[in-house]
C-alpha cells in the first residue's frame, strides 16, 4: 500500500471530520502532523495543519469527496426559520438548530 497526500486540513478538528466523511465512503485515511505538534509542546495541536493521506488506489475517489466538501464549505445558506446565514460546512442552523436538509 502506498500513501498519497490528498488534503491539508487547517486544524485537527477539520482533519477528523474529513477522515470520518471519507471512511463512510469506505476510504481508509491516515492522519499525519498531529503527533509532531504535541511532541514539541510549543503550539496547540489545533493551530497546526494536519494532512490526510490515502492509499493511491483510492486517491481519485477521495479527491472527489473532498472537492464536494470544499464546494459545500464555500457556499452559504439561509435558515428558513430565523433567516440567519450559515456557512456551507454547517449541517444545522448555528443559531436555532434547524437542520439544513429541511430547508432544501
Ligand atoms: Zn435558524
Amino acid at each position: 500500500m502506498s500513501l498519497v497526500q490528498v488534503y491539508s486540513a487547517s486544524n485537527s478538528l477539520e482533519a477528523h471530520s474529513l477522515k470520518g466523511m471519507l471512511e463512510t465512503e469506505a476510504i481508509d485515511v491516515v492522519l499525519k502532523g498531529e503527533t509532531l505538534s504535541s511532541a514539541t509542546g510549543e503550539l496547540p495541536a489545533d493551530v497546526l495543519a494536519v494532512t490526510l493521506w490515502v492509499d493511491v488506489v483510492q486517491e481519485a475517489v477521495a479527491r472527489k469527496v473532498l472537492a464536494h466538501y470544499e464546494a459545500q464549505s464555500n457556499a452559504v445558506w439561509w435558515c428558513s426559520a430565523c433567516q440567519e446565514e450559515s456557512g456551507g460546512n454547517f449541517e444545522i442552523c448555528w443559531q436555532c438548530g434547524v437542520p439544513r436538509a429541511e430547508i432544501e
